[in-house]
């Protein structure tokens, strides 16, 4: 299979898979439980999600180490099996994968502030991901994304240590970088205060190849958002929109786009250029095949 950028550079459009917590809390993760135990413990119910995402069409599957940090793994006392997490969810990921679907390895935030703001040093976060981003990549990812950022800071120091752990690999491991935004009365900003100018401009320059947007309120609101990245920056985009914002119904997160909806607004994704739609919170397979069926029959994607 040709690998990532040069499917990106022949002007397909891919299409990624969608939600891995709802997942795997469907699958029976308890409230409060680390999701990357799982990893560990029941490597086959990843394999499962992945494999339900390939078989809807995603071109592009995740592994489940969003939380797969030190820092983040700490919380639940995984830090010291950090590599071991992180290569169970790559091996699990590959396996559902086979030859049908590029593995990308997911690296969310650490959960702890930078300084100043924060007390975290950050060369002890950079290396705490280089610690992920190489367990990632000896399994055999196919990219590395770092995902659902707010800090610029933060992703910066992701996007070093994803570099770095790709440079050392002597293979081209493609970074993806995005970045959540919230609508606000002047503009998209992340929590942290940064507007989508500056995301462009400092994903691009920690050495991010494809740059875009994950999780947030929605479709719609990720159509404008999509159009900013476009107008700022020349780099491949990747778009991963929540099924709308949930709203709790007995206990339980409920999201209000249907695949249908959320099809139907990434047509304007497309008309944008953007090379890889996926999901973020709250979708579903049945989502993906939705997206799926839209790039097909735009042409956008692969031939057959
Ligand atoms: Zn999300």
């Amino acid at each position: 299979m040709p690998d990532l950028l040069a499917r990106l550079r022949a002007g397909e459009t891919l299409v990624a898979d969608g939600a891995m917590g709802s997942m795997v809390m469907a699958r029976g993760l308890e409230p409060g439980a680390c999701p990357e135990a799982l990893n560990l413990s029941r490597p086959e119910l990843l394999e499962e999600i992945a494999r339900l995402y390939v078989e809807a069409g995603a071109d592009l599957v995740q592994t489940n180490s969003f939380g797969g940090s030190p820092a983040k793994l700490q919380r639940y006392g995984l830090e010291p099996r950090c590599e071991e997490v992180n290569r169970a969810a790559a091996a699990a990921a590959r396996r559902a994968a086979k030859e049908r679907a590029l593995v990308y390895g997911s690296c969310g935030p650490c959960g702890r502030l930078l300084k100043p703001v924060g007390d975290a040093e950050p060369d002890e976060v950079r290396d705490g991901y280089l610690r992920q981003m190489r367990a990632l990549v000896a399994e055999g990812v196919d990219a590395l994304c770092v995902e659902t950022m707010t800090d610029l800071a933060e992703a910066t120091l992701a996007i070093e240590a994803a570099r770095e752990a790709a440079a050392e690999a002597g293979r081209e491991v493609p970074v993806l970088a995005t970045m959540t935004f919230d609508r606000t009365r002047r503009g998209y900003f992340t929590i942290m205060g940064v507007d989508i100018a500056a995301a462009a401009a400092g994903l691009a320059r920690a050495g991010a190849d494809v740059i875009g947007s994950n999780c947030g309120n929605g479709s719609d609101n990720m159509v404008e958002i999509a159009r900013e990245f476009r107008d700022r920056s020349s780099l491949p985009l990747l778009i991963q929109p929540n099924a709308g914002l949930p709203r709790l119904e007995g206990g339980k997160a409920v999201y209000a786009e249907s695949p249908e909806y959320m099809a139907e607004r990434a047509q304007k994704l497309l008309v944008l250029g953007v090379a890889i739609v996926g999901g973020c919170c709250g979708t579903t397979p049945e989502h993906t095949r939705a997206l799926r069926r839209l790039v097909s029959s735009s042409g956008a994607g692969q031939a057959g």
